[in-house]
């Protein structure tokens, strides 16, 4: 099979039937097998009533129902488990973007051999304030931290080669960062294109302002497991080193300007008046917590399941 283009979906019962027809449309013209997947993530609408439908009527329409929603990443990762075609290519079901580009992103991936092909919509048709302008902001950040050079993370509309959607493992809101999951599986042939963008036609976003801080927060996280993820005594262990020094460093001056005073029969001023006496108490015990945690961390990755899953990519004989 050519093609599976996955789809999450929450509400958007209006847009199906038009976002399938005009899939087929591009699909037929260019003469591709394949299939659609729609993840209707725990839709409270009638979504789930014109899947159904379609995929009466039509052999390339699939459906996977969630009895709750679970979130745009959870449906993704299991469009993704479901997903037989060469190139995966996902969209979201809001007729934001356009199934025009399945070609373009298609033959990069097939001729051009990339792992991932990400779309960027150039021109958006979202809010300013609470759209383009922090998601402009969020890029920048993501680009910085992931070294990934895409001006559009969040775009919906993506392709992959098959095998890197079932090398990662898309949760919690993940889906802003796939490209960096996907770099840290070690697929690294990642580009994009520039896509069209319309605004939407029927419903309301599903996502508010707190994404932002949210994926932020993913991304700290996200960087920090990449980076420390199976070697946390590396992060807290330096960290706690560096600390101790300053308490350590801090104590010998208390010590050392007693001491000298005593020596010298001169009046010693209580530990308690030096500002040191603090700094070595705070940064003793912080280096302390530090190492403590990294010990932690190390116990804790020692006895994940995870702690010996490496991505071989080919073997000879074996
Ligand atoms: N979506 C989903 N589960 C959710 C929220 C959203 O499957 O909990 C789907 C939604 O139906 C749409 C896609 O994810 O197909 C992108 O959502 P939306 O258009 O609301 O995001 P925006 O375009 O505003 O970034
Ligand atoms: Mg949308």
């Amino acid at each position: 099979m050519d093609i599976s283009i996955v789809i999450p979906l929450y509400n958007e019962e209006e847009s199906l039937k038009e976002l399938y027809a005009w899939i087929k449309r591009v699909a037929d013209e260019n003469k591709y097998s394949y299939e659609v997947i729609f993840i209707d993530d725990g839709s409270k609408d009638a979504s789930w009533n014109v899947i159904d439908e379609l995929s009466r009527e039509f052999p390339e329409v699939k459906g996977i129902k969630f009895r709750r929603n679970y979130g745009k990443s959870p449906a993704l990762y299991c469009g993704f488990e479901a997903a037989q075609g060469d190139v995966v290519i996902t969209m979201d079901a809001d007729l934001q973007d356009s199934p025009d580009e399945i070609p373009v992103l298609y033959n990069k991936i097939m001729k051009e051999d990339y792992d991932l092909v990400s779309g960027w919509k150039k021109k958006r048709y979202d809010p300013v304030f609470t759209k383009n302008l922090p998601s402009k902001l969020f890029n920048a950040t993501a680009r910085k931290v992931s070294g990934i050079k895409l001006h559009d993370f969040n775009c919906g509309l993506k392709a992959y080669k098959n095998e890197v959607v079932k090398n990662i493992e898309v949760y919690g809101e993940m889906h802003r960062y796939i490209p960096y999951l996907a770099k840290n599986a070690g697929y690294e042939k990642i580009t994009e294109v520039e896509v069209h963008h319309q605004a939407r036609k029927f419903g309301v976003s599903k996502f508010g302002f707190d994404r932002f801080v949210n994926g932020y927060l993913d991304l700290i996280s996200l960087w920090f497991l990449s980076k420390f993820g199976v070697k946390p005594m590396h992060f807290f262990g330096l960290g706690g080193s560096l600390m101790f020094l300053v308490g350590f460093i801090a104590v010998c001056i208390v010590g050392g300007t007693k001491l000298y005073a005593i020596c010298n029969e001169m009046r010693a001023p209580l530990v308690t008046d030096s500002p040191y006496f603090y700094i070595a108490i705070l940064f003793m015990i912080l280096g302390t917590q530090f190492f403590i945690t990294g010990f932690l961390g190390e116990l804790i990755s020692r006895s994940s399941q995870e702690r010996n899953n490496y991505k071989i990519a080919k073997k000879l004989k074996i």
